[in-house]
């Protein structure tokens, strides 16, 4: 019995003070759905002139990056209306961090109140006489005949478009709206840069010198190679065609004419069957396994022979520790103990050599199996109602304590 009735002096005295609001209990209707800038939550405004503010407020931001909330309350009962104000403003966080372009129309009926709260930086364009003359030429009027909506839509639309003002859009606009310049500044980098590149790749095409083989000069281009496909990844534009060049090149270089060192005849390039008898058994292994390409030049007239050779830099292949073969790599795995959720398991990777078979073992820890704890209808973070709508919160500016009030 006794709670029954601390419940029921509960619930009266809940119930005298519902339509009277504290900064904490305005309902911030931004941050269910970002295109609501008007909290009405006493219905003071019909749905029609709630929603014309919204498309309103919604364009401002739009077209500005400056936030406005309209909060249009019953009563906040003796709390003073600035410091309410102020308090809301911080709360929500209206206008963008950079710039604090936020306002707050705070509107109170029983206090028969307005009160424009304005950011840092709309100050300067909001003078705190301008909002005190918006609100004595464009609101009292109205509100004095009884009509809120019609006072609040004037006093909005005038506040818009004194923010929407094009001499006023540096002051206005966030720093993040100058991105469209950062932009084309860095599109003018990348292909300044772009160009450039392909300048030096182009040099790099340059012709052997002379008393530079063509040997010689086929590594110094392969050892760019690299940094070369590096290039015409981040600079496709320009130096995938330079790329193919360098690449073409090698190619030219590798089968360029070649004469013999001792008697000075033309060297003969055997094709990849006939020079297999000119490979030691190592480097056929090699060559097998596509760790390494050979090249044999044959001199018809003395019979010497020429080998040169091109590893191949995606092959895992390896030099093998016991024969010094390009023919070393990875071959199986396998699991000595096997692993439970009670203790760590062991295995060992396999490596051998495909010339020598050379074998070594290579013991890992098979780490304990972990047992995924089974989820029996877990709960999402803060479900709600609907999808659909996407919050969204003002950009945290702060006011600076300025504006204005009127009554009525
Ligand atoms: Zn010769
Ligand atoms: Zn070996």
């Amino acid at each position: 019995m006794k709670h029954a009735l601390a419940f029921l002096l509960l619930l009266l005295a809940a119930l005298c003070r519902a339509a009277e609001y504290t900064p904490a209990d305005v309902p911030n209707v931004q941050t269910a759905d970002s295109r609501r800038f008007v909290s009405n939550p006493d219905g003071i405004l019909d749905a029609e002139t709630e929603y014309r503010l919204n498309v309103r407020l919604d364009s401002l931001r739009r077209r500005t990056t400056a936030e406005a909330a309209v909060v249009v309350l019953e009563s906040i009962g003796e709390q003073d209306i600035e410091s309410f104000a102020n308090e809301l403003f911080a709360r929500w966080g209206i206008g963008k961090k950079e710039n604090d372009n936020g306002l707050l129309v705070l509107f109170v009926l029983d206090r028969r109140q307005i009160r424009f709260e304005t950011g840092y930086g709309l100050e300067g364009i909001l003078p705190d006489a301008l909002c005190k003359r918006i609100q004595m030429q464009q609101m009292l009027p109205a509100f004095r005949q009884g009509d809120y909506a019609g006072g609040l839509l004037a006093g909005v639309e005038q506040i818009c478009r004194v923010v929407e003002n094009p001499d006023h859009r540096d002051e206005v606009a966030a720093p993040a709206a100058d991105t469209a310049g950062e932009m084309l500044f860095l599109v003018k980098m990348y292909f300044g840069l772009s160009l450039l590149f392909s300048l030096v790749m182009l040099l790099m095409l340059r012709p052997a010198r002379s008393g530079e083989t063509a040997d010689e000069r086929y590594r110094e281009l392969e050892a760019h190679l690299p940094s070369l496909r590096l290039m015409a990844i981040l600079f496709p534009v320009f130096n995938l065609l330079t790329f193919f060049g360098v690449h073409r090149r090698l190619h030219r270089l590798r089968n360029a004419p070649r004469r013999c060192e001792s008697c000075g005849s033309p060297l003969r390039k055997l094709d990849e069957d006939e020079d297999n008898r000119y490979l030691t058994p190592q480097e056929d292994a090699e060559e097998t396994v596509q760790s390494v390409d050979y090249d044999v030049w044959l001199c018809d007239a003395c019979g010497i022979t020429e080998v040169h050779a091109y590893p191949n830099k995606k092959s895992q292949y390896t030099r093998c520790p016991r024969c010094g073969a390009r023919t070393y790599a990875f071959e199986s795995d396998r699991t000595l103990v096997v692993a439970t959720p009670f203790r760590a398991g062991q295995g060992e990777k396999i490596f051998r050599c495909r010339h020598c078979g050379y074998e070594a073992h290579e013991p890992y820890i098979i780490p304990r199996v972990v047992v995924a704890p089974i989820i029996v209808g877990g709960r999402g973070r803060g479900g709600g109602f609907g999808g659909g709508i996407s919050g969204g919160s003002f950009g945290g500016g702060l006011s600076g304590g300025g504006g204005a009030t009127s009554g009525w």
